[in-house]
Formats: C-alpha cells, sequence, structure tokens
C-alpha cells in the first residue's frame, strides 16, 4: 500500500511531466474538486436507493474514478496551499468532535448548531 507522500509525488510527476503547473490555480483546482464531485453525484441522480445499490455492484469503477478524481484535486490543492492534507483532516476531526459530542448527536443527522 502506498503512502500519502508517495501518492503526491506522483501526482506531482504527472503535473510536471505536462507541464500543467500554469493551470493549477488555486480557484481553478477547487472548481475542479467541485466539478468532480459534481460528476460523482451525477451517478446517483435520479436513481432509486435500489437502482443505486445496483449501480455501485456493477459500476463501482465509475465512482472510484469520480472519487480519485476529486480527491486528486483536493490534494494537489492542499499541497499548493501549504497544507498538509492528513494534518487538515485530523484537526477538523477535532474540531467535529467537539461541535459533535457523542451524547447530544448520536445518531442524529441534526446540525451542530440546533443540537
Ligand atoms: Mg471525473
Amino acid at each position: 500500500m502506498k503512502t500519502y507522500h508517495e501518492l503526491l509525488k506522483k501526482l506531482m510527476i504527472f503535473r510536471q511531466e505536462r507541464n500543467w503547473e500554469k493551470f493549477h490555480k488555486p480557484k481553478d483546482l477547487a472548481m475542479a474538486a467541485a466539478i468532480e464531485a459534481a460528476e460523482l453525484m451525477q451517478e446517483f441522480l435520479w436513481q432509486t436507493e435500489e437502482e443505486v445499490k445496483q449501480k455501485i455492484k456493477t459500476d463501482k469503477e465509475r465512482f472510484a474514478d469520480e472519487i480519485a478524481d476529486t480527491a486528486v484535486y483536493l490534494m494537489l490543492l492542499a499541497d499548493d496551499l501549504g497544507i498538509d492534507f492528513y494534518n487538515a483532516i485530523e484537526n477538523k476531526m477535532k474540531k467535529n468532535a467537539l461541535k459533535y459530542p457523542v451524547e447530544k448527536c448520536k445518531g442524529k443527522a441534526t446540525k451542530y448548531t440546533d443540537l
């Protein structure tokens, strides 16, 4: 299994070889991540719950591709901004744990402001 930093290095080499850094402005990377997330949502659009279950079984690679596309742009954006992707997630999880204490939110989908 590759580590995050090995994967990031591969992405950087892929981008450098194609001279694509010039296109990867923060706003464009943020937009690209949102667009790829929308492509992921498109896989679910107008599907019933049953159709979604079936599609996940038969077309898992399509979901994997869109998840990967989204994650790649987020990894590039984070690195370009000098943000450690792992630390950012860990820090946000700590904030979320404070916002959503287990005893207040277990089994609820309520936003923290309404707990
Ligand atoms: Mg895509």
